[in-house]
């Protein structure tokens, strides 16, 4: 019996148009996910300049029996979906069953499979059969796409350059891989290698295979659930971002997706954990019952609607966080080599190098065990984390620069931004004191006088609720200005006429959106810089001892709250292979 059943013409036109056919990734993603629905665990994608003058996709699946294999080219034709209702329980990949005859109406493409027993090979250009003949048996399918466009010049001129197409389908082929770490992905351009994973199943190996070891080893997994939701992936530790969000990989049911939500998600747990207009790595996979999901929103199925968004980002931004703080986060001064070259070299480096030997192969396996152990401990007892960041002890040495601790203990040699580390340490204590509800206040022995513009004066006076809810004793005196004569006692002694006047223009220049949440942010950030010290103060190797103290019992002592490093470490090892007393 067939698998494929032409769909009613009815359902074909619900089903989202749109263009199928726009480059060549969208070519190689439709006939990769048919690939994937297909079964198939080897899949092949090479390419001659970028797909522009060759797409061809060699697959181990299922194949097709010959009547399949000429169904595929009639629209709408598809084995995945059957009536309406099918479309809501959508969990295949590919669905629409109009990706081959859009391709073949604008190309010419050459299709050999085989189902085992029966084989099939089809010539096709510009939609009409040229020939059909019988193949080898081979179970699998393999599609080869040339002369794209050779019939619409005008869309021809929308293709970009080799380089271009070629960066977009590496990036999906990563995707695809992430997606599908149990699949083996070659993908190679002018018989060049560019990717390939090994089909380990091991999620962490297929990032190795794809980022190289220098990101694999800064990953740190994290896996979750609620009633709803399974999550489970890898972030990467907040030294190794990037500049663009191209590296935040997420899928539902195995999809990859995209959605504004999750992403939110994600930059949000990293808060201050990393600047701001900088990315983490993150390999994000969602399971969940597919009617929650609505994927038919977008042609290109990419921009999915989620049921239940609220409690989704509530998982994502919990987990993301205690995985960062639940890890010792100290970024090494000495970078690993080979760090951030082009990605494609990085890429056809990696696949040499294994190809070469497979020592890498084994140094990898041994340290995803080591891992993996170090991980099951961390989730069976969180708390000794904790208990391994708040017992580090750092003993200053001196200061340099007028900017840098120099600390050390028995693991290695510190550096630490005084500036960012006290910045760090205000911040958390200005945020604790602003969410206790229990407000102190002090009384000012010599009260400050604010004056102001008439039109501050006016928005300060509808505002005055802010300032006495905080804890400030406010009254009007005279024309255009405050008296102030008592503070909550958070405010640092010696600065509190610097604060108030800080928190008053904070007050008046964002008072048109008003946020409580984002005010207190925002206030404890700028008066945490205010307040600190700053770079060319030399401070005694007591008060030295006592801010390292204080930043080890921080949330994150590792960034300041403008996401900028506090502290980074030269390890005994790192030294020690600097300066040649080991030699490897
Ligand atoms: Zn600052
Ligand atoms: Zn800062």
């Amino acid at each position: 019996m067939s698998k494929i059943k032409v769909m009613n013409e009815n359902l074909a036109n619900k089903i989202a148009a749109g263009e199928v056919v726009e480059k060549c990734a969208s070519i190689v993603k439709e006939l990769v996910e048919n690939s994937i629905d297909a079964k198939a665990l080897n899949i092949i994608i090479n390419l001659e300049k970028g797909g522009l003058s060759k797409i061809q996709v060699i697959d181990d699946g299922e194949g097709m029996d010959d009547e399949d294999a000429k169904l595929a080219f009639f629209r709408h034709a598809t084995s995945k979906i059957m009536r309406d209702d099918d479309l809501f329980f959508i969990n295949t990949m590919g669905f629409r069953g109009e990706a081959l005859p859009s391709i073949a109406s604008v190309s010419e493409v050459e299709l050999k499979t085989s189902d085992g027993k029966s084989s099939s090979f089809i010539h096709i250009k510009g939609g009409k059969v040229l020939e059909t003949k019988s193949g080898d048996l081979r179970k699998g399918t393999s599609i080869t796409v040339t002369n794209l466009f050779y019939n619409t010049p005008a869309r021809l001129k929308y293709l970009k350059s080799e380089n271009t197409e070629a960066y977009n389908i590496v990036n999906l082929i990563e995707k695809l891989a992430l997606a599908r770490p149990d699949i083996n992905f070659t993908l190679t351009n002018n018989d060049k290698m560019i990717i390939k994973t090994s089909g380990s199943n091991n999620l962490l190996k297929t990032i190795h295979e794809i980022y190289g070891l220098n990101v694999s080893n800064k990953m740190l997994e994290f896996k979750a659930n609620n009633d709803d939701f399974d999550i489970y992936g890898y972030i990467c530790k907040p030294e190794i971002l990037k500049s663009n969000k191209n590296d935040i990989s997420t899928f539902v049911n195995d999809r990859i997706v995209r959605n504004i939500e999750i992403n939110k998600a994600i930059n949000d747990a990293y808060y201050t954990y990393k600047p701001e207009g900088k990315y983490p790595i993150v390999v994000l996979k969602i399971n969940t019952d597919p009617t929650l999901v609505d994927v038919n929103i977008h042609p290109t199925k990419q921009d999915i609607k989620l049921s239940k968004i609220n409690e989704l980002y509530d998982l994502i931004y919990k987990t993301i966080k205690d995985t960062l703080y639940n890890n010792l986060l100290i970024p090494n001064a000495i970078k690993d080599e080979s760090v951030n070259i082009i990605k494609d070299s990085v890429i056809a480096e990696i696949v040499d190098k294994m190809a070469k030997s497979n020592n890498t192969q084994t140094e990898m396996n041994f340290k995803i065990e080591v891992k993996d152990q170090k991980q099951e401990l961390k989730t069976n007892d969180e708390v000794v984390i904790n208990k391994e960041l708040k017992s580090l002890v750092l003993y200053p040495v001196g200061l340099a620069l007028g900017t840098y601790i120099i600390a050390q203990n028995d693991e290695g040699i510190y550096l630490i931004d005084q500036h960012a580390a006290q910045e760090r340490i205000n911040y958390e204590k200005y945020m604790k004191a602003l969410k206790n509800r229990v407000i102190t206040t002090t009384n000012l022995l010599i009260p400050i006088t604010i004056e102001l513009s008439a039109s501050e004066y006016i928005t300060l006076k509808d505002n005055l609720d802010i300032l006495k809810n905080m804890g400030f004793v406010i009254e009007e005196f005279g024309v255009n200005t405050f008296k102030i004569t008592g503070h909550p006692t958070w405010i640092l002694e010696g600065y509190e006429e610097e604060s108030v006047r800080k928190i008053i223009d904070l007050i008046i220049g964002g008072i048109n959106k008003f946020d409580q949440v984002k005010f207190n942010e925002k206030m404890a950030i700028t008066l945490a810089c205010k307040m600190s010290i700053k770079a060319n103060m030399h401070i005694s190797l007591e008060a030295q001892e006592e801010l390292l103290k204080e930043l080890v019992m921080c949330d994150n002592p590792y960034n300041c709250p403008h996401g900028r490093p506090t502290i980074i470490k030269f390890s005994i090892y790192d030294l020690e292979r600097m300066f040649k007393r080991v030699m490897n």
